[in-house]
This record gives structure tokens, sequence and C-alpha cells, in this order.
């Protein structure tokens, strides 16, 4: 049953990917997990670059094997990434989060000076929309992002919280109200700001229960300027752009979760295949095989709600609009899954579920609680899903 969406073609890719991250990854894994070693992870970042992997998503940038390189691919480049470090996988995530907008929106010369280094894995990016009073709801955001026409230059102002990569990104993707005098959805903006403006700053990094490795922290702008060619897309336009990020978002971390879910089972399938307790293996206990069972079902709901929204997307037939449910039954299923996997595991294991000395169990139960919260929390999905459902109910938040 597993696997029923993928070609052939798909199957290799993912066994491909996978000798390419035991190469690239699964050594410096313990470095950026222990350690928190940034210069491992953006020595993995580089090699992911120098192999191709992160054109995946941009077919006249691709130049590797596959016939129709797509979402499918760069999700089980981010599932089989998440099954090693999650950590890591954030950083696949966001680069493509960033490239995103740039490939589709930038003009020619700001798509060569950023989208080209961040593609080849020798810049890295981020994504700037969460502020403190506005998570979740996004059009709360009061960040400015003002035209100076004089200067012909784009001046921001504003303060952004949880930002993966604040502070080591090469260049930030910030979304910000251009027009106060309409609602966000018609007055929102999209700037790149290059590190090293004047004005940007990163006042404070944050220490998460997970992810170690990984950067995430405040980001402040003070009358920060970039030239007007910085715009990405249209001005005030910049709600569309974000809206249109968010599907292949939720895809990627519905691969996320899916890695993160089975790197769990392999765990406890193992030890419940090794342990004895009173005399016979812990797998042939109904208390713990009722366990596994119900992670395998979930790996495979998950796995088909993944590629099933990432054949959808990649076939474009599907309006962004008509996207956004099968995007969020992906991501809500699968990152729950994660959830669910990672707290099982633990049981199953025991004492060596919690103690670094016998694994990563309790790693990937550290890692796995932001999947529910990142990119879209799990209440706001069931509100999309809802909305797709009940239209003519308007269900409200
Ligand atoms: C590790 C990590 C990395 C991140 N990286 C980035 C990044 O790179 N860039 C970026 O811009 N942001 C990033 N974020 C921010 C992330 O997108 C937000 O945390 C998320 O959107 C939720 O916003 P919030 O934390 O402000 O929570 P809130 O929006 O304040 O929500 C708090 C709780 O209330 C619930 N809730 C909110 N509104 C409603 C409602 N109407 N009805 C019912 N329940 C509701 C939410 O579901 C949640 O459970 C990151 C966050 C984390 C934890």
């Amino acid at each position: 049953m597993r696997d029923f969406l993928l070609s052939d073609e798909d199957r290799a890719f993912r066994s491909e990917v996978r000798d390419f991250l035991a190469r690239e990854l699964v050594p410096r894994a313990p470095a950026i997990e222990i350690e928190e070693d940034w210069e491992a992870v953006r020595a993995a970042v580089r090699a992911l670059g120098e192999s191709g992997y992160l054109t995946l998503m941009f077919p006249d940038l691709y130049r590797g094997d596959l016939s129709k390189p797509g979402l499918t691919h760069a999700a089980l480049l981010s599932e089989e990434a998440a099954s090693v470090n999650y950590a890591f996988e954030t950083t696949i995530a966001t680069a493509l989060s960033c490239a995103f907008p740039l490939y589709r929106e930038a003009v020619p010369a700001l798509r060569e000076r950023y989208l080209a280094p961040i593609v080849e894995g020798r810049e890295i990016g981020a994504i700037c929309v969460t502020e403190p009073e506005a998570g979740s709801d996004t059009s709360a955001m009061s960040t400015r992002i003002e035209y100076d026409a004089e200067r012909d230059e784009w001046s921001i102002n504003g303060f952004k919280r949880y930002i993966s990569n604040a502070s080591v990104a090469d260049v930030y993707i910030v979304y910000g109200i251009s027009d106060p005098d309409v609602p966000a959805q018609r007055g929102m903006s999209a700037v790149a700001v290059p590190a090293g403006t004047p004005g940007l700053g990163f006042p404070r990094p944050y220490h998460l229960i997970g992810r170690r490795g990984c950067k995430v922290g405040e980001v402040e702008f003070r009358d920060c300027r970039v030239p007007g060619d910085h715009l990405l897309g249209e001005r005030d336009k910049g709600f569309r752009i974000m809206l249109g990020m968010f599907n292949f978002e939720r895809v990627i971390l519905g691969g996320a979760g899916l890695g993160v879910a089975r790197s769990a089972f392999e765990l406890a399938r193992r030890h419940a295949q090794r342990r004895v307790a009173y005399g016979r293996k812990l797998g042939s206990k109904q208390l713990i095989w009722d366990k596994i069972v119900e992670m395998s079902w979930r790996i495979d709901a998950a796995e088909l709600l993944t590629y099933r929204a990432a054949k959808l997307f990649d076939a474009g037939t599907l309006t962004a609009k008509d996207l956004v449910k099968p995007a969020s039954m992906a991501k809500l299923v699968a990152t729950h899954t994660a959830n669910v996997c990672a707290d099982q595991t633990v049981q199953i294991l025991g004492g060596d579920g919690l103690a670094k000395e016998f694994g990563r169990a309790e790693q990937i139960y550290r890692d796995a609680r932001a999947l529910t919260i990142v990119g879209g929390t799990s209440e706001m999905m069931r509100y999309l899903i809802a909305s797709a459902d009940l239209p003519e109910l308007k269900p409200d938040l």
C-alpha cells in the first residue's frame, strides 16, 4: 500500500535522495543536534544546492534527471531529510519558501542576485511574516513598507518574531503593510532585504524545545531601506503572494511530518521486536502491537494525503483556492501523525525513550512538537478545511 501514488521514477528519486542524505546529512546530524553547529547545517545546505535539489520546484532551473520535477519530489526530499534530522529539513523548507516568491515575482536582476545563490545552496534565506501581535492572523501585521518616490526606495519599519534563520540569512523576504487605509488583503507588499542593510537588527535568538541547530529569533527593521526594484510582484499585492506560498509550504510540511513520524515508528518497531518483558517480545503484547498498528495506519493516511496534495499541485489543473483543502489536510494529518508517533514511541521505549544515551526518541519527541504550529497551526488547517466544506456558512475565526 505504501507509495501508492508514487511512480517508479518518484521511487527511484527517493532512493537517490536517501543515498545523498546518508553521505551528506547523516554524518553531520549529531553535530547539528548536540553542538547546534550552524556550520554543519550550512555545509549540508551547500551540498544540497550543488546536487541541484533546491531547484526541484523550478523547472527551468532544474538540470537533473527527473522528467517532470515538482512538489512531489520536494516533499520526498523533505520527508527523507526530516527522518534524519528535522532541524535540517527546516532549512530546505525555508529555502524553498524564499525561492518560490523570488522565482515567480522578482524582476530579473533581483532573481539573479538572490534566487540563484539560494537554490545553489551558497546563500540562506528567511521569510518574515509573524509579529508579536500577528501570528495566525497575518492580516493584523503592523510592519510598514513605504515607498520613498524621491529616492526610489522602500523603507521598512517593524518587528518580526519566530523567524527561521534570523541573523544567519543572507536575504529576508519581508511582508508588511504598504497601504494602511485598506484591509491588509489589499494593502500588503513584500520586499527582499539583504543582510547587512542598515537598520536591520536581530534583538533576540529564541531557545526552542526542539529543532536544535537551526536558528529562530527576532528581526527588527528601523528605517531599513532597499532599492525600488526589491519589491516582489506588485505593490499592495503581497497578500496574494503570501497565500500562494502557503499551499506548497503545507505540502512540504506534510513531507516533514511524515519523515518525523516514520523515524519514530522505526525506533518503536525495532524496540518492540527486540525487547523482552515477562518472557516474551514486547511486540507480541496487544497493548504494544496496538500502538504499532495505530502508528502504521496513521503514517499511511498521512502519506496518501501528502502525496495526493503534491500530485494535485504538480498536475496544475486546480486553482490555488481549490488546492487549499488538500494541502491543509496533508499538513493537518501528517503533523498530527508525527506527534502521535513520537509520543507512542517514547511510551514503547520506556526510559530509553527519554534518555539521550539510548538514541533519538527523545529528540524526535521534542522536534515533532513544532510541526502542528509552524506554517499555520492545526486549528487554522481545520478552519481552512471547514471553509471549503461549508462555504455557505462561512465558518468564522
Ligand atoms: C519553530 C518555529 C519556526 C517559525 N518560523 C517562522 C518563519 O520562518 N517565518 C514566520 O513568519 N513565522 C515563523 N513561525 C511562526 C509561526 O508561523 C507562528 O507561530 C504560527 O503561525 C502561529 O502564530 P502564533 O505563534 O502567534 O500563535 P497564535 O496565532 O497567537 O495562536 C495561538 C493559539 O491559538 C490558536 N488560534 C488562533 N486564532 C484562533 C481562532 N480564531 N480560533 C481558534 N484558535 C485560534 C492557534 O491555532 C494556536 O493554537 C515559526 C514558529 C515556530 C514555532
